[in-house]
């Protein structure tokens, strides 16, 4: 069955519970609800009730447990673990009870004691055996599965007893079960989540071991039953009223032992001091307003609790891997919220922002190293650039191979790029597989960022603060925050008044945006646009561009890649790589011409710049001669070559024109890739709009108006930019020594040494930072020779006994000088360009990157590491 048919079938079966087609007695009178759920869990609640069985406290406890047992047979096996060992315990009043012991593949960060759900008298560790796994590959903790007593053979607190029982024995037992001494969890579903809740009211009133976190799903709390779920049919899915009634008639019996704590925790009379708490509820589900109100009321009482409610989900969806969907999206949630928690009480030796390619081969070297490291990022995984740039036609402009790690021989081997420039999602798909292959995601927090870093001279750390309220202490701190990541946000009168779709290329929505019968304005014509600009073309109604500065442009001939020539770049990729490494700009080919332009005649000088244009690549047309980038006579000629082109490709003579670039010379803002870009001119939906003739005065509601009049829009696209090399560290308050704000220190534009170190702000790193040659190479060079050489230094620190290092004022202020007579022996200042900061209103200007090539810097980085890292100062 295809998937389509799967949920095509699953459709049909949720309109005929809707229509009460299917003859259950529990699910008939509730098809409006089930329609609430999602469809995954309607589908199931059918089937099970097209089965006909009864309801479970309609059975003999022995029939029931049967009856549960054969949904969990449909689990799938859980995940390889290292080891997997079952103990029986001796409890406090002599009786056994099984543990099992599931121990992840790496050495455990912390001990999960987990308790099954089942009130008190259904279930067993066999049947959480999935879930349990999941749960140690997932958090990777050591989880220990309890088999307490049930009911009614062992009515309460038999359970209770044995819960606390398996809390000490672990507690005893830690360094067996996980190397060392790590936070203790307790967690537990449904009445599992009532033991969790009372062995940590017990540990706390008896001084007993400590509890690093209480993780509740959908705990029982009160045995009054009485919150309002229990009067809501609507809330009874797989749970309801009489079936409570039942697990509590078995397991308390006595009406008085449910008033206790021990068996009811909503009754303690004092709820601070206890453990910090998850709290995970389910829509519909009976247990919901109960479990919710103990985590208020832990809440009131000081506890830091987070209550999580899963929306279209029904009591026990947590505890049904693999036949829920929304099981695997909890179980995630719960892991990354766990590794939150266990972050909190952690310090580490690095703290590394960023998980772009840059954060995440920084991690995977510091790790190599033997650092404790933790990486905090904004987004909800990895690939940074390529994780948020998602707007249609964004691909690489470097050919793919070559942007790629090197660090790695293997992985090069594996991996196969596809096309000579691959597209987002599969420059995604490989950053992700580089999280897979190196484990990554482990010491990775998402959804989270970094907003202050404190450094703290008495203890030479960074205190570095995220939104989620951490504060991570650490050694070393590694911004890997990105060049290109910090968006401009569109400084245009009027911006946010638009009524429309607005989009952002750098922020995409991940579902995609449908621009179909649409009228659309794009504003820009940088890289972002000029990739977008042919694919919304296609789509739309009707697209006008708006245009303040015309790119220079080359076609990039994007095609397949043949197996010969994966074949033949994997197997001379070490030379590749050390080409790369030599170059200066980490794009070997095709080599730089040595000779001036005025050297040859307009015949050869055409022939010559013609390959380069057939090429498809980058840097070919700045290569063609040496003097290119460097004397305006040069460049006009180069420069003139393409406007010819950008002639010969649009049809209409005025609109070629104002596409071609006259007001600075090719190279000195980025040039662009492109695949269609002027040919979608040619379309009779597509107008271009000169900003320089026609300035944009504001953006209304409906639309844009420009000085010859307004024009209204269904969707604007802002492919605007970003505040570019700075943009992303000035963003946090960053404090060095005597409490210097780096926005401060920079006010008059970036001060580093050599793009990785600031003076006042000890054993800080920038990877890629300003003064470096970051974006004027093939980054992923770049950013291999910054972390290799940062790495490097956090060794040789190690080494040699240093606790801090930070560049001098000296150092930092001649790699200035250096940096702008570089810049100024090129035509790069002369271009109103975001290298310059020029994009952004009220930024200083100064030119950002360091010109003087990825080979030489390379080399100046090697022989101050060599010169026992001179310029910086060490203690
Ligand atoms: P990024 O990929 O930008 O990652 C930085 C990460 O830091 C982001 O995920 C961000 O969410 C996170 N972050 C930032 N601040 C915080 C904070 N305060 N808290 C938590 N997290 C934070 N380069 C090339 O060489 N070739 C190309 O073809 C190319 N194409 C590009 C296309 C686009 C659309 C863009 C925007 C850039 C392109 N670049 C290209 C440059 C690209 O940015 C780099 O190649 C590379 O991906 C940068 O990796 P990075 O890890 O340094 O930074
Ligand atoms: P960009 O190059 O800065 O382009 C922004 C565009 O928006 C420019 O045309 C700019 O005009 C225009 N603009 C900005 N503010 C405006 C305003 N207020 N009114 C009117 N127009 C305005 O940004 P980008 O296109 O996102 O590219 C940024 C960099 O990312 C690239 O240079 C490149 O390094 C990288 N990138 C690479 C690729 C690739 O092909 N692999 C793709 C996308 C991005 P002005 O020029 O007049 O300021």
């Amino acid at each position: 069955m295809s998937a389509v048919d799967g949920w095509g079938s699953a459709n049909r079966y949720a309109l005929e519970i809707a229509a009460g087609h299917v003859q259950s007695r529990a699910i008939r009178q509730r098809g409006n609800v089930i329609m609430k759920l999602d469809l995954a869990s309607t589908a199931f609640l059918a089937q099970l009730a097209s089965l006909g069985a009864p309801g479970f406290h309609e059975m003999e406890p022995e029939e029931a447990r049967l009856a549960g047992g054969q949904i969990a047979e449909s689990y799938p096996p859980g995940p390889d673990m290292a080891s997997v060992r079952d103990e029986t315990i001796t409890g406090s009043d002599g009786a056994g009870f099984r543990v099992r012991v599931l121990s992840p593949t790496e050495t455990p960060r912390a001990a999960l004691i987990f308790y099954h759900g089942g009130g008190w008298v259904l279930g067993d560790i066999d049947q959480y055996d999935t879930l349990g796994r999941q749960l140690a590959k997932r958090t990777g903790a050591a989880v220990i599965l309890v088999d307490y007593r049930k009911a009614p053979e062992n009515r309460y607190p038999a359970a209770a007893h044995d819960a606390y029982d398996a809390l000490t024995w672990v507690d005893a037992n830690i360094t067996s079960i996980a190397g060392k001494r790590v936070p203790i969890i307790v967690a537990g579903d449904s009445a599992g989540g009532n033991l969790a809740a009372v062995v940590a009211q017990r540990a706390k009133a008896e001084n007993g071991p400590d509890i690093s976190l209480q993780l509740l799903v959908y705990p029982v709390t009160d045995g009054a039953m009485n919150t309002p779920g229990y009067a809501n049919p609507d809330n009874q899915l797989l749970l309801n009223t009489p079936l409570m009634e039942w697990f509590w008639d078995h397991y308390a019996p006595n009406k008085k032992d449910r008033e206790e704590p021990g068996a009811s925790p909503a009754r303690a009379k004092d709820l601070s001091g206890l453990p910090p708490a998850l709290v995970v509820t389910a829509e519909y589900d009976v247990l919901r307003d109960e479990a919710e109100a103990y985590g208020e009321a832990m809440q009131a009482a000081g506890v830091p609790v987070t209550i999580k409610r899963f929306d279209r989900q029904m009591h026990n969806f947590f505890a049904m891997p693999g036949l829920l969907p929304a099981a695997a999206t909890a179980l995630e949630y719960v892991g990354q919220q766990i590794d939150r928690h266990l972050a909190t009480s952690s310090e580490v030796d690095a703290v590394i922002v960023g998980a772009g390619f840059a954060g995440m081969y920084q991690l995977h070297k510091l790790r190599q190293q033997g650092l404790s490291t933790r990486v905090i990022e904004r987004a909800d995984d990895v690939g940074g650039t390529w994780y948020w740039n998602r707007y249609p036609g964004a691909r690489v402009d470097i050919e793919s191979m070559a942007y790629s790690f090197s660090f790695d021989e293997e992985l090069e081997q594996e991996w196969t790029w596809k096309e000579k420039y691959s597209p987002q999602p599969e420059i995604l798909e490989y950053a992700q597989h580089v999280a897979d292959r190196f484990d990554l995601r482990r010491d990775i927090t998402f959804e989270t960022s970094v907003t202050r870093a404190l450094y703290n001279e008495d203890t030479a750390r960074w205190n570095v603060y995220t939104d989620s309220g951490e504060v991570i202490s650490a050694q070393y701190l590694i911004m890997a925050t990105g060049c290109l990541s910090a968006i401009k946000t569109p400084d245009i009168p009027g911006a946010d008044t638009f009524k429309g779709e607005t989009y952002i290329t750098g922020l995409w929505p991940h579902e995609g945006v449908d621009f179909s019968g649409k009228k659309v304005a794009v504003i820009g014509t940088g890289s972002s646009a000029i990739q977008a600009i042919p694919h919304i073309a296609e789509q739309a109604d009707q697209l006008t561009v708006h245009q303040r500065t015309p790119a220079y442009s080359m076609p990039a001939f994007n095609r397949p890649l043949e197996e010969t020539e994966i074949q033949q770049m994997k197997t001379t990729y070490r030379d590749y790589r050390e080409a790369q490494r030599n170059h200066l700009a980490g794009i070997p080919y095709p080599e730089r011409n040595l000779m001036p332009a005025a050297a040859e005649g307009d015949n050869e000088r055409k022939a010559r710049l013609e390959t380069a244009w057939e090429s498809g690549i980058l840097t070919a047309l700045t290569s063609s001669y040496m003097d290119v980038l460097s004397n305006q006579d040069a460049n006009d000629l180069v420069s003139e070559f393409v406007r010819d082109k950008i002639r010969a490709r649009v049809k209409d003579p005025e609109t070629a024109e104002t596409l071609a670039p006259k007001t600075y010379p090719l190279g000195t803002k980025r040039p662009c890739l492109d695949t269609n870009y002027y040919e979608t001119y040619n379309r009779d939906n597509v107008r271009l709009v000169d900003l320089h003739k026609t300035p944009i005065q504001e953006i209304t509601p409906t639309g844009v108006r420009t000085t010859s009049g307004e024009d209204s829009y269904d969707a604007i696209v802002f492919a605007t930019g970003f505040d570019a090399m700075t943009g992303a560290l000035e963003r946090i308050d960053i404090r060095g020594i005597n409490d210097m704000a780096l926005k401060d220190k920079w006010a008059d534009g970036p001060h580093t040494y050599l793009g990785l170190s600031v003076a006042g702000f000890p054993n800080l790193f920038t990877i890629t930072g300003p003064s470096s040659p970051s974006v004027l190479s093939n980054m992923i060079v770049s950013i291999e020779q910054h972390v290799d050489w940062i790495s490097d230094c956090i060794a040789w620190m190690r080494d040699n006994g240093h606790t801090t290092i930070a560049a001098t004022e000296k150092a930092e202020t001649e790699w200035a000088i250096h940096n702008e007579q570089a810049a100024n022996l090129t035509l790069f200042p002369q271009a109103n360009s975001w290298y310059i900061g020029a994009n952004v209103p009220g930024k200083p200007r100064t030119f950002m990157a360091y010109i003087g090539g990825v080979d030489v810097y390379r080399h100046i980085c090697d022989s101050i590491a060599s010169d026992n890292y001179q310029g910086f100062e060490t203690a």
